[in-house]
């Protein structure tokens, strides 16, 4: 690339910046965008025909129209949607040491309705301290913060729900935050997502369309909205240097110079960019720590389940499974997603089926698929999860400029960290600090 100069550069090519792009050039600022790789989208990924003539989702997939950003892009460009009931998502299978037990959608037993609905309350109480799309920490004292940052698994308990209960909703809860063990997972973090979504329930269960043409089609779009002049792939941006005035982007061809720099890489990889200024260590302390969530998301063509078929076990190299649907050219597809096992590895085919096998041994697997977010250089995890004290450290600090660079991306979104949403969300509210910004400056 030759030497470009521009107001500003947007450095990632997901939702959060092309929307923070597409929202600056609305203002009649020049734009240009660098991205690392050869398509638009990041987390968003629709990879086609992949089994059975299926179109897979690699990353993001399911919304809800309360998603108003998501949603309002989704009808500013008039994209098909079909519908999806995420209620059918409640476990019909939960495997744990103890075997297996199954049950049928949301009627799952006394003791475990009871259960569910301690675990509403306790969420309750906590989402009531929490403002949606405000810092989460706003209107808190210290100690108050300080005990709703805690984990999952100490609020339950210190509610008074038993172990072993706590235990079962940690099946259900770890499927959705990712992750096999409660004490790794903030309560505020789950309190905000509970706030924004009306409720533990709407959270659990919130979800109600897919993307017809897939998630791929809509970040093209939005794509086309700047014109591929102002959009570089395959750019991957090595170093951010900001003097009083402007920053100079370094991609491996040359440099783009500009007024200010939008950098909506996902967190995780932030630090892989040389920053000059040196980036707070804090913001590299947390970028370097599992924030990021890990995780690979499999896909697998099998035969032999029901259509509702949705499985969480604990102990088992999957979180879940869930069968979404007939393939094209026949059989089910099926989704699972493992809590981050250095060990798991998407291309052993026969680590796979074994890995199904724990939670469904009747299914006959025929192929699978799937991406290792942990492993992808560009992403380097999968999303958002807050561990206990993690808010209440770092939160301010994830929002806040650095230089002359703005920050957006889904790990700086208060509304809805981890999903689409708020990745264009924080597009938007980057797009403004970085217009604020260019007003500001003095021209040379
Ligand atoms: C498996 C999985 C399932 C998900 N499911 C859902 C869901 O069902 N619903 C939902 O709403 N959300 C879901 N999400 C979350 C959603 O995908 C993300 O929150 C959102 O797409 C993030 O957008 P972003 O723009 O912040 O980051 P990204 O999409 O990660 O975009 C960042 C871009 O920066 C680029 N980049 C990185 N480093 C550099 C560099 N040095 N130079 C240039 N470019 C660089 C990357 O290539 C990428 O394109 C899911 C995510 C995953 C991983």
């Amino acid at each position: 690339m030759r030497a470009r100069t521009c107001d500003a550069v947007v450095v990632g090519a997901g939702f959060a910046g092309l929307v923070a792009a597409r929202e600056l050039a609305a203002r009649g600022r020049e734009v240009i965008v660098l991205e690392a790789r050869d398509r638009v989208g990041g987390r968003a990924w629709t990879a086609p025909g992949r089994l059975a003539g299926a179109d897979l989702e690699m990353g993001a997939q399911f919304f809800s129209w309360s998603h108003r950003y998501t949603s309002a892009e989704v009808r500013r460009h008039g994209v098909d949607t079909e519908d999806f009931d995420a209620a059918e998502l409640l476990p019909t299978r939960w495997v744990t040491d103890a075997g297996f037990r199954s049950s049928n959608g949301p009627d799952i037993g006394p003791t475990d309705a009871a259960a569910i609905e301690d675990l509403i309350v306790v969420v309750r109480e906590a989402a009531a301290k929490v403002e949606p799309g405000r810092p989460w920490l706003e209107g808190l004292t210290p100690e108050e913060a300080s005990s709703l940052d805690a984990s999952i698994r100490t609020h339950l308990t210190e509610a008074g729900i038993a172990p072993n209960v706590v235990e079962t909703l940690g099946l259900l809860l770890g499927a959705h935050l990712v992750t096999d063990s409660l004490a790794e997972r903030s309560m505020l973090h789950l309190a905000a997502l509970a706030a924004v979504n009306g409720g533990l329930t709407g959270y659990l269960g919130g979800e109600d369309y897919l993307l017809a043409d897939g998630t791929s089609d809509l970040a093209n779009r939005i794509a086309s909205e700047l014109g591929d002049d102002r959009i570089h792939l395959g750019s991957p941006v090595r170093r951010i240097r900001a003097g009083p005035n402007g920053v100079t982007v370094t991609v491996d061809g040359g440099d783009v110079g500009a007024s200010v720099a939008v950098c909506a890489v996902p967190l995780a990889v932030t630090p892989d960019i040389e920053w000059e200024p040196a980036l707070d260590p804090r913001r590299v302390e947390l970028a370097r720590s599992r924030i990021g969530g890990e995780g690979a998301k499999l896909w697998a063509l099998a035969e032999g389940l029901p259509d509702d078929f949705l499985a969480v076990g604990a102990g088992t190299d999957l979180l879940f499974l869930a069968a979404l649907g007939p393939a094209p050219e026949g059989g089910t597809l099926v989704v699972g997603f493992d809590p981050g096992n250095p060990d798991f590895d998407l291309g052993d085919t026969d680590a796979m089926e074994a890995a199904i096998g724990q939670l469904a041994p009747e299914a006959t697997v025929l192929a699978v698929a799937g991406h290792d977010w942990a492993r992808d250089p560009w992403t380097r995890g999968s999303g958002p999860f807050y561990r206990p004290g993690e808010v209440t450290s770092f939160q301010e600090l994830l929002t806040s400029p650095h230089a002359r660079t703005v920050f957006a991306g889904s790990e700086t979104s208060l509304l809805r960290p981890g999903y689409v949403d708020g990745a264009i969300e924080t597009g938007f509210r980057a797009a403004l600090e970085a217009d604020e910004l260019l007003a500001n400056t003095r021209v040379a």
